[in-house]
């Protein structure tokens, strides 16, 4: 029999900081209300604050769970019928129906209230922060209603319940359920940037055109939340890809022909699932112009592309906010984390970039809440280059979050770990990051205003800070010489997207962030890693605005 003496008590637990959890996730966020106030949204600081509490509190929980238990695929009952059925766990609809409520998926759509879009980005970029994946069919369910509406008779029957505040997961007919979300499938095995390869064909039942139904035949590579209700999908007619809204039941109340093969065992965004799916005489209506598919879809994939901005933005913040909290509770070599100056830096330096991300994207939040039209070709622009920006810059920033952590960020049940696995994936859908390079020239090439509504959104930060107005200087020369070479394409749109940064944060953020940016990122001066600002910065005040008031 072993002996128990007072020697079997090994050590005493110290130095460890307490863990960021049951807290207020808006409240404590000083930098998000800073930009919702600024945009008008500071009506939805209630629903913002309660909707924090939630992802604070129990919503975290449910993010970890909806993670470790994966969605499973079940494609038969046991008595050998198809059912195409996805199991969630419990976590995940609690997630779903949280965010369904708060209004993630339409508040702009059914409040016009000036401000709409940026108190619901701020709704997005709380629940980014429980969970990411959920966001998913979040998203194209908000995404989808501008594309729907193309569509008259397809408009009235769907979006009542696209836009309801109710979850409703039943696998039912959608004529008999009062809450409805919407996912999208575009990408085939053959291409997903270029969808004109997609093989998928679609046949009128009786008459050809918008609004009529059809079916489908092909395939799907990637089907994210197949439980939805329906998907904008495209295929091709005789006149070209079009855009379908295809329901994952017929009207007659029979289950519609679209059969998941299997899910993707996807090394991020793990509560959502992602199919493969395939299309055996599939009904669908045909959504927009025949032939004009690629354009109808292309307003879902807009704001998808604006949620992405919002969604790597709030990784960022929390990576940036879970690290400051850390660092605060932790003495390494007889000193706190927070007053060691090279760590200060790594956490000033974080905390600045993902103010960079925020400021850009609620600016676009803000855009879309304005009719005029300099403010419609800031969107179109903004989304190609804050896409392609905000996201590629998420990876780097939650690996060194997770430095400043130490070996306990590595372990799973540190937040973390997930967010480092999320965050590569807003960077490759919804159009990978040279795809959105692409998108910039294109849209400059179709309407040369965009560029000069973007130069005119760059001058209102000038005579502030004199390296900011030299850089911009430099960059319109060098817009006198125009040069398409595509090689260097990425490096054009890196410095329009950080001149963009240091425009909106001088304009809306404090001078100390401001000139942090500047200082570092309007220059050659910046390392390749984070931790490299300049020595005047204001480290300690930079570190206090970011870290979670808790
Ligand atoms: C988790 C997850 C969920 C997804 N869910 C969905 C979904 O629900 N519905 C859906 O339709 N799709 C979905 N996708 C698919 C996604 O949209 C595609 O993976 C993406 O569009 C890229 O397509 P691809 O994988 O075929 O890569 P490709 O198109 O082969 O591209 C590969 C690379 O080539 C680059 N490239 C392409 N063209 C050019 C060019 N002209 N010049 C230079 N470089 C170029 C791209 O930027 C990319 O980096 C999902 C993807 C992931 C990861």
């Amino acid at each position: 029999m072993v002996q128990v003496t007072k020697h079997s008590d090994t050590h005493e637990v110290f130095n460890q900081p307490t863990p960021l959890e049951h807290y207020n996730a808006y409240a404590s966020d000083l930098i998000l209300q800073h930009y919702v106030y600024a945009f008008s949204g500071d009506w939805g600081d209630d629903a913002l604050s309660e909707y924090g509490r939630l992802v604070g509190n129990e919503l975290q929980t449910a993010g970890f769970d909806a993670n470790h238990y994966k969605p499973e695929f079940q494609s038969h009952d046991r008595f050998g019928h198809r059912i195409d059925f996805v199991k969630y766990h419990p976590a995940y609809h609690q997630l779903m129906t949280a965010a369904i409520k708060a209004g993630h998926h339409n508040l702009p759509w059914v409040n016009n209230r000036a401000g709409a879009h940026v108190v619901r980005a701020g709704i997005e970029y709380l629940h980014t922060q429980a969970d990411p994946g959920s966001g998913c069919p979040l998203t194209m369910t908000f995404s989808s209603v501008p594309t729907i509406r193309h569509q008259e008779n397809i408009a009235k029957a769907w979006l009542p319940g696209i836009t309801a505040n109710i979850y409703d997961p039943r696998d039912i007919p959608f004529y008999e359920k009062q809450g409805l979300t919407i996912g999208m499938a575009m990408t085939e095995k053959q291409g997903g940037s270029d969808v004109r390869s997609n093989t998928t064909y679609a046949y009128p039942l009786e008459i050809a055109g918008p609004g009529n139904p059809y079916e489908l035949i092909g395939h799907k590579w990637f089907c994210s939340a197949p439980m939805s209700d329906a998907f904008l999908v495209l295929a091709k007619t005789d006149p070209g890809l079009s855009c379908f809204l295809l329901p994952r039941w017929r009207p007659d109340g029979s289950k519609n022909a679209m059969h998941i093969q299997r899910l993707k065992n996807k090394m991020g965004n793990v509560s959502n699932a992602s199919s493969e799916v395939e299309y055996r005489n599939a009904f669908a209506w045909m959504i927009g112009e025949e032939g004009h598919g690629i354009r109808t879809i292309l307003e879902m994939v807009a704001m998808t592309r604006f949620d992405c901005m919002i969604g790597s933005s709030s990784i960022m913040g929390l990576a940036s906010a879970q690290a400051l909290h850390h660092a605060s509770g932790r003495s390494v070599f007889g000193r706190n984390l927070h007053e060691q100056p090279l760590m200060q830096n790594v956490l000033s330096d974080l905390a600045v970039e993902a103010e960079a991300a925020l400021a850009i994207s609620m600016r676009l939040a803000h855009a879309l809440d304005n009719d005029e039209e300099s403010e419609q070709l800031l969107f179109r622009i903004g989304t190609a280059i804050g896409k392609y920006w905000i996201c590629k810059r998420a990876a780097q920033h939650t690996y060194e979050a997770m430095e400043c952590i130490g070996g306990v960020a590595v372990v799973e049940d540190n937040v973390l770990a997930r967010l480092y696995r999320e965050s590569p994936i807003n960077a490759i859908w919804e159009g990978s990051g040279n795809i959105q390079c692409l998108d910039v020239t294109r849209a400059i090439e179709k309407n040369p205003n965009v560029l000069e509504v973007f130069l005119m959104e760059l001058d209102k930060a000038t005579n502030y800070i004199e390296r900011y107005d030299g850089e911009l200087n430099a960059f319109k020369q060098s817009l006198m010489t125009k040069n398409n070479n595509e090689h260097i394409l990425r490096r054009q749109v890196e410095k329009m997207a950080l001149l963009w940064q240091a425009s909106t944060l001088i304009q809306f953020s404090d001078e100390k962030i401001a000139g942090a940016f500047v200082s570092s990122r309007i220059s050659q001066d910046h390392g390749y890693m984070y931790g490299t600002l300049p020595e005047h910065i204001a480290f300690r005040d930079i570190m206090d605005r970011a870290k979670p008031k808790v």
